[in-house]
């Protein structure tokens, strides 16, 4: 008995989002003025903080 596997087109097709989210949707927080916002890469913030968390979005649920 086989498992029903991931088609390869799908599979890929995935990865491929999650690539693109990942390089546009970097969701970034400032450990020192706490300003929240989002870019395509991670950057310093505007207050010149280099301490500058920073999450891709989908790792968030998406609901
Ligand atoms: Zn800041």
């Amino acid at each position: 008995m086989t498992q029903p596997a991931l088609d390869p087109e799908e599979l890929s097709l995935w990865q491929a989002k999650i690539r693109i989210a990942n390089q546009h949707n970097i969701f970034c927080h400032c450990q020192q003025c706490q300003r929240e916002w989002v870019a395509s890469a991670a950057e310093p913030c505007s207050c010149g903080s280099q301490l500058v968390e920073t999450i891709a979005c989908w790792q968030f649920p998406d609901d």
